[in-house]
């Protein structure tokens, strides 16, 4: 185990029967010895630095029917909120008072927010706030739509592409949806020039060691510069409702294999690891990871958006959330940066 894990380290890529080997057969001992090398080539890019994005969730409608997620079409007991352009740039204002210089834009996938409505929302934030970072998470669009968002100025784009296995992708998708399309999307998003950001759940139904060994080499070979990885969490409203969640032990290795995998790369430290584990951001963290995420939008609206159950810091203003990371964060040894938090290596 552990000389796999120095091949990985001195090749940043290991084969596909060499990954498998180890995300199947992994003890403790090794993902300790996997965390160390994950922190030191994180610090040798990163230092302690961590970054922050502020995380505004401003439409809990979404047309799509994914079969683990808690805002799918299918979920009639979802409750479904838009927030106002106005109500954005509030969110924006308060996160700049903060330290936020990313602002990370993520929804559901609504028609509502055509892509005039869109360009508008975009425009307005880079007018207003020229030094930060603008981030998308909405879902599955067009080139010229995608274009057009980048023109407006959006820099960086989250898309996981949830699995990169085909069959796989379709147990956990309806059939108008594929991982054809989802890499097409993310091929489209590289090539436009955002800064690009795919990523999957660890321990979804039906995932084998197999899918996490392809998704390790997806990525590997896709370049993006940022990886979101979290355990899978049922939600109760959905046909995944009795399936096992992801666990702490699976997510944290993952991590430490793709920092040896993407030294460069940008992963966060996700609010569904916090969500399975009270200490599960920091030991994300310890693993590899270098980004958390806190969540800016408006207090009112924050049980509205559930992906999955028992979602963390629902109740929190954001200014509690901010200091509540930013101690976490120095008991283990790390800080929290007022940064846009770039890409140490743009490829
Ligand atoms: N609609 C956009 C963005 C919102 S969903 C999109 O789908 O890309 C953001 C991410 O939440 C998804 O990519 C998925 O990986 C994750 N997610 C959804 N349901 C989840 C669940 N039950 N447990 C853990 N993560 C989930
Ligand atoms: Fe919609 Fe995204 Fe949830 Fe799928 S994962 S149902 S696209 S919000």
């Amino acid at each position: 185990m552990k000389s796999l894990i120095d091949k990985l380290e001195r090749n940043s890529v290991l084969s596909k029967d060499d990954y498998t080997f180890l995300i199947s057969g992994f003890d403790n001992e090794t993902s300790e010895y996997l965390f160390e090398k994950a922190r030191n080539i994180r610090e040798k890019y990163y230092g302690k630095d961590v970054y922050i994005r502020g995380l505004i969730e401003f439409t809990s409608y979404c047309k799509n029917n994914c079969l683990y997620c808690g805002l799918r079409c299918g979920n009639k007991n979802a409750q479904r909120y838009r927030l106002s352009k106005e109500d954005i740039l509030e969110c924006c204002k308060n996160g700049y008072e903060l330290g936020f210089r990313t602002f990370v834009l993520q929804g559901g996938e609504d028609p509502y927010f055509t892509d005039e409505r869109m360009l508008d929302i975009i425009s307005s934030i880079k007018s207003e706030y020229p030094d930060c970072a603008l981030t998308l998470s909405v879902g599955e669009k067009s080139y010229e739509t995608y274009k057009a968002f980048f023109d407006a100025g959006a820099d960086r784009y989250l898309l996981r592409h949830e699995t990169a296995d085909n069959e796989h992708y379709a147990k956990l998708h309806p059939k108008e949806m594929s991982a054809l399309n989802r890499k097409r999307c993310l091929e489209d998003l590289k090539s436009i020039g955002y800064q690009v950001g795919c990523g999957f759940m660890v321990g979804s139904p039906y995932q084998t060691a197999e899918n996490l060994a392809d998704d390790m080499l997806y990525i590997k070979k896709l370049q993006p510069q940022m990886v979101g990885i979290g355990p899978f969490i049922s939600q109760h409203d959905t046909p995944f409702a009795d399936q096992k969640n992801g666990t702490l032990e699976l997510t944290l290795f993952m991590l430490g294999l793709l920092r040896l995998t993407l030294p460069y790369a940008l992963i966060p430290s996700t609010t569904a690891l916090g969500t399975i584990h009270p200490l599960g951001r920091e030991k994300g963290i310890l693993a590899g990871a270098n980004v958390v995420m806190p969540n800016l939008s408006p207090v009112s609206v924050r049980k509205k958006y559930l992906l999955y159950d028992n979602k963390i810091c629902t109740g929190d203003e954001s200014a509690e959330c901010r200091r509540c990371l930013e101690q976490r964060m120095r008991s283990i040894g790390y800080n929290v940066v007022v940064s846009r938090g770039d890409c140490a290596d743009k490829k």
